[in-house]
């Protein structure tokens, strides 16, 4: 596929999750994506508003896709990569148009993709099998949507690394479940490391947190839905702590889903 500037661009395969779509110009779209092996990147996808377009539906957010990219994996050269070709693996976007609690978890997932991954074409294929695994639970129902997110955020903050810590102190380590958390510190932390303002939630919440942290869904399923918002609370503050600007579609999260 010859260039504008006469170079043979590079055209490439890889499944990706699409977290963004952005309208550019009359019938085009700037789709953002978290590929398996190239990382995030941005690619531009000619056409695809238009009614009679192949590739329209298949780029919707949330949505798990195959596709060929032209543009250069290596990123010589400034501009966006383009969408030659795209397959549908799993559309979940689909599921969550008529669910707004788990379309605004879906878009809490997304952004926190998104955000997680600051530079273009960084490869991190743990945090793209979270978010797709992820989107996948949502979509599945089988877990309440809010304990999905927030085990998301809570896996996703440790591919980041800095999840709190749950079964130990986040200060010296004593295993245990220890009774205070604090932000600042790290987690929950043993009486001796306890600084002051740190907050005590109830046990309970902190194993709902252990839980969602290592997959415990027995454990998490079981939680009562005070329990679930305090621990949403913690991995929330836990979250906005450690990122220099807070998640736009975090607060917009529908908490009030309880199945
Ligand atoms: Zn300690």
């Amino acid at each position: 596929m010859p260039t504008e500037s006469g170079y043979r661009r590079q055209l490439y395969r890889d499944d990706a999750v699409v977290l963004r779509v952005q309208k550019l110009g009359e019938s085009d779209r700037i789709i953002t994506l978290l590929t398996r092996r190239n990382g995030r990147l941005r690619a531009v996808a000619r056409g695809v508003r238009r009614t009679n377009s192949r590739f329209g539906a298949r780029l919707e957010p949330f949505g798990h896709i195959d596709l060929q990219l032209a543009g250069s994996p290596e990123g010589v050269g400034s501009s966006l990569h383009s969408v030659s070709q795209v397959e549908a693996v799993a559309l979940y976007g689909k599921q969550f148009l008529t669910d707004y609690p788990r379309y605004t978890a879906a878009s809490a997932i997304a952004e926190t993709a998104e955000r997680l991954t600051p530079i273009e074409r960084e490869p991190s294929l743990r945090l793209f099998q979270l978010t797709l695994g992820a989107l996948k639970a949502l979509a599945a129902g089988e877990h309440a949507g809010p304990l999905v997110l927030d085990a998301y955020l809570l896996r996703a903050m440790a591919t980041a690394g800095w999840a709190p810590a749950t079964s130990e102190c986040a200060v010296c380590g004593t295993p245990g479940q220890h009774a205070a958390f604090s932000v600042p510190a790290g987690g929950a932390v043993c009486p001796d490391c306890r600084p002051p303002g740190a907050a005590h939630p109830s046990p309970a919440t902190l194993g709902l947190m252990s839980a969602l942290t290592a997959g415990d869904w027995q454990v998490a399923d079981a939680s009562e839905p005070p329990v679930r918002r305090e621990c949403s609370g913690l991995v929330a503050a836990h979250l906005q702590w450690h990122m220099e600007r807070a998640l736009r579609s975090l607060p917009l999260v529908d908490r009030r889903e309880s199945s």
